[in-house]
């Protein structure tokens, strides 16, 4: 044993000790029996650190959320400053600082400004769909209160979002429990059927939501979808084009359209916000009725979700009569801390570094490095297609074993990264902190570790619906 348990007087097996008091998240807890989770005791930049000394490069950015590393001076000392400060109120019937110019700044970033505040991103998508159906009900139009989502979406896992999110395994032991929405085709161009070109594609789709709108709108409240990547489904990428038929016609159904930015809001595709990519015939970015966010929010440092919306949808609410204001509250809505961290992010995307550089030209220099690092990866005779977005890129693995996902997340973190492919999508999401030896580090081990994993896995016996089993397997695991 390394060091004892803080002030406990146990020993520190912590992933023992994990496995019989924590319940994992997105686990089958009885994996733990041959695979223990992995304690982590310190991090720093893109960097963890386990219990043994062993160091990993955290290339999925824990899960999407981390920005600028871990323990980042700017972050951090904010996070202290508020806490001497105010560390938490309750953000009904009084206010702060933080809460109102992180509204402020997100409004006049988005020109949505109005901010409701919630802490992870599955209540920021009950918010979105609550305060939609809510608007059209206040306006008198309460049939409105059905949604719309794509195939292959992801929005969070309590029931209100899992109706939205098209994860049949994440849904279908939940099933009797969820209203499920309509499920539209998905322009991830790697849908289209055979002979079908991407431009194809992508037509069937505006036509498949333009047919459904003319038929269903009237009982529809919103469409959800996440923008440019849908994460969950694989790094699935679309056209921006997309998005403005998107914006087209939900206003001409009046159909609200909510953006599901928590996993490619802050940069990740390369613009602030993945829909700003998308314009409309007045040549202006687009602009969502709704927009979720979280994940690199606080930097990935602390949980704090925000809905943003319109003067319209704000203007449905306000009223004399109390049941005509959206009634909704979490314990830490606006939690101050988080607020400022959530500050510190957007200070970190305002400032210039001495050669007048941004966070977002510098990850555009970093992203062509390592597309040319990754260059043998792509090429490699085992890829079937590659796609790269901002600060996201994916590789679509040929092989039919279900259990290629579990099996190179192992490999990988034995090889000192953390990868987690989803079904026999490899993908890699890092911090946007890597240096080059860093980049170059990852790089290469990807390869080498698909080398080795592929060939563990063309070793196994072939038998039973190998393809079938992937397609069921899980996406996060
Ligand atoms: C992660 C994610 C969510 C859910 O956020 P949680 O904080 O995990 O509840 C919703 N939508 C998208 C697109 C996500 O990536």
């Amino acid at each position: 044993m390394t060091n004892l348990g803080p002030g406990t007087g146990l020993d520190a097996d912590w992933a023992e000790r994990s496995r019989q008091a924590v319940w994992h998240p997105c686990t089958q807890m009885k994996v733990h029996e041959h695979v223990p989770p992995r304690p982590i005791v310190s991090a720093q930049g893109p960097w963890l650190v386990d219990d043994q000394g062993h160091r990993i490069l955290d290339a999925v950015s824990s899960w999407w959320v981390n920005l600028f590393g871990h323990n980042f001076a700017p972050l951090r000392e904010a996070i202290c400053d508020q806490f001497t400060k105010v560390d938490h109120i309750m953000l009904a019937g009084l206010t702060h600082a933080p809460v109102v110019e992180l509204s402020e700044r997100l409004g006049r970033l988005t020109g949505l400004g109005h901010a409701f505040y919630a802490s992870d991103g599955a209540s920021a998508t009950e918010i979105a769909l609550k305060m939609s159906a809510h608007s059209w009900r206040n306006r008198g139009r309460a049939g409105k209160h059905r949604f719309i989502g794509l195939e292959g979406g992801y929005h969070g896992e309590t029931a209100g979002a899992l109706s939205v999110t098209d994860i049949p395994l994440f849904r279908e032991s939940y099933a009797p429990l969820l209203r499920l929405s309509a499920t539209l085709p998905s322009p991830d161009a790697r849908r289209a059927a055979p002979g079908v070109s991407p431009a194809q594609h992508l037509q069937h789709c505006i036509d498949a939501l333009a047919a459904h709108l003319a038929e269903h709108a009237h009982e529809t409240a919103a469409l959800i979808l996440e923008p440019l990547v849908q994460g969950a489904a694989g790094m699935a990428m679309h056209d921006p084009a997309y998005l403005a038929a998107v914006r087209r016609l939900c206003d001409q159904h009046e159909v609200h359209w909510i953006a599901d930015e928590i996993a490619v809001g802050f940069g990740r595709t390369g613009t602030l916000f993945a829909h700003q990519q998308a314009r409309g015939a007045d040549g202006l970015p687009v602009k969502p009725d709704f927009i979720c966010l979280s994940k690199g929010l606080t930097g990935g440092v602390l949980p704090l979700s925000a809905v943003l919306t319109t003067d319209a949808v704000y203007a449905a609410f306000y009223d004399d009569r109390t049941a005509h204001g959206f009634l909704h509250s979490h314990s830490y809505t606006g939690n101050p801390l988080a607020c400022r961290a959530a500050l510190a992010v957007l200070d970190a995307f305002d400032a210039r570094d001495a050669e007048g550089l941004g966070v977002l030209e510098r990850n555009r220099i970093a992203a062509e490095r390592f597309t040319a690092l990754t260059e043998p990866l792509s090429r490699h005779p085992r890829v079937k297609a590659h796609r790269h977005l901002g600060m996201i890129w994916a590789w679509d693995i040929d092989t039919h074993e279900p259990t290629f996902a579990a099996r190179y997340h192992r490999a990988a973190l034995a090889a000192g990264l953390l990868l987690r492919p989803i079904g026999a999508t490899l993908y890699a999401m890092p911090p946007y902190v890597l240096t080059p030896d860093d980049q170059r580090v990852l790089a290469e081990g990807m390869l080498r570790v698909l080398d080795a994993v592929l060939a563990e896995v063309d070793a196994l016996p072939q038998g039973g619906d190998r393809a079938a089993a992937l397609a069921a397997s899980n996406p996060m695991a």
